[in-house]
């Protein structure tokens, strides 16, 4: 539980990475709402960044790559990109016209892919405007909500169009054998889920965690003490900013680094690095993991589960969860869409 380089890192006083990737969450909506989703997205879901605030952003992004040698990798995800076609469309071409970093990727769960001539002409265009690749979403969680044959129909096109170097297809297994979950009763979907957390290690924060941690087997919080978070919090180099502004290292949305509408990306950058060991959650996450965060929310009332936690973001997410619901470190915990219990919905 305890690789000897994560011992290291801590002793060394690691330092923040310059970001290098970053994905742009240009919404919360999505039509479906997937029991595996990292956040809380569903229709009821909404914001939208706009076209103004991405370019700007964008190019404070690029500006920070350029100084440290490097290049910026962009891609646009959501909630569901394509939900808004016009405005992703014109999202796309503001960033191309303003001579930014060539668009790597935009993530999708194809549920627009209605038609065959529909689903060309979006291709065809995303192509001509410079879009490196498109990822498809399809699993045991998307297909839920969305008719398989769609997702068939995108990945089919895009490859005519895009060429299939550039169509990746996450998960490619499923995408071979698939399976329409809605047609499963509970039970069986219960378990066509935990065999499939089990073949996908994929991480458990914001819905993931409260509807699939009990599938898998339960671990004390003290199995995760010293867990720490260097790794994915300082040195992952990957950052994602939603349509409010909010800045979250690598895959842990939720929690705020700073807020890129108030601080362009580049001088955030520079904050951070500077100024992370004053960050409540991140000094906790990079000394000692989530049990460090625990330990520290326990002052404000927080109360460790008995059960136990199936893996340390399952208890990262639930602390904060708990923090957030509370008022705890309200510019570093948010927003809501990332901790709405849909128990106890909160926006
Ligand atoms: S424990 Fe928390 S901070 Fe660490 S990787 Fe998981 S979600 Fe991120």
């Amino acid at each position: 539980m305890h690789p000897p380089d994560q011992a290291d890192s801590v002793s060394t006083n690691p330092q923040l990475a310059v970001w290098e990737f970053a994905g742009l969450l240009l919404t919360y909506w999505c039509n479906a709402k997937c029991t595996f989703c990292y956040v809380y997205s569903s229709p009821e879901r909404g914001g939208w960044m706009n076209t103004t605030d991405a370019v700007t952003i964008w190019r404070s992004l690029d500006q920070l790559a350029a100084k440290h040698g490097k290049t910026m990798r962009i891609h646009l995800a959501g909630g569901e990109p394509f939900g808004d076609w016009p405005r992703l469309l014109a999202l796309v071409r503001a960033a191309r016209d303003a001579g930014l970093t060539p668009l790597e990727k935009i993530e999708t769960n194809a549920f627009w892919a209605t038609s065959d001539g529909l689903t060309r002409a979006r291709l065809e265009q995303l192509d001509v405007l410079g879009m490196e690749l498109l990822v498809v979403s399809t699993d045991v969680y998307h297909q839920e909500f969305i008719p398989f044959d769609r997702v068939r129909r995108c990945v089919e096109i895009a490859r005519k169009v895009l060429g299939p170097p550039r169509v990746r297809v996450r998960w490619w297994d499923f995408y071979k054998r698939p399976l329409d979950t809605r047609r499963l009763d509970t039970n069986e979907k219960n378990r066509t889920f935990a065999q499939a957390l089990d073949r996908h290690k994929d991480r458990l924060t914001g819905r993931a965690a409260d509807r699939l941690a009990d599938l898998l087997p339960p671990h004390p919080a003290e199995e995760f003490r010293d867990l720490n978070c260097v790794k994915e919090v300082l040195q992952s180099r990957h950052v994602h900013i939603d349509p409010y502004g909010n800045v979250f290292p690598g895959v842990c949305n939720g929690i705020i680094l700073g807020n890129a509408l108030k601080q362009p990306p580049e001088q955030l950058w520079k904050h951070v690095s500077t100024n992370w060991h004053e960050h409540p959650v991140v000094s906790a996450v990079v000394a000692g993991g989530s049990h460090e965060l625990m330990q520290r929310a326990k002052p404000f009332g927080y109360r460790q589960l008995e059960a136990g936690y199936a893996n340390k973001c399952h208890l990262c997410h639930h602390v904060r969860q708990f923090l957030q619901h509370s008022g705890i470190w309200p510019d570093a915990l948010g927003p809501a869409e990332c901790y709405a219990n849909e128990r106890a919905p909160r926006r």
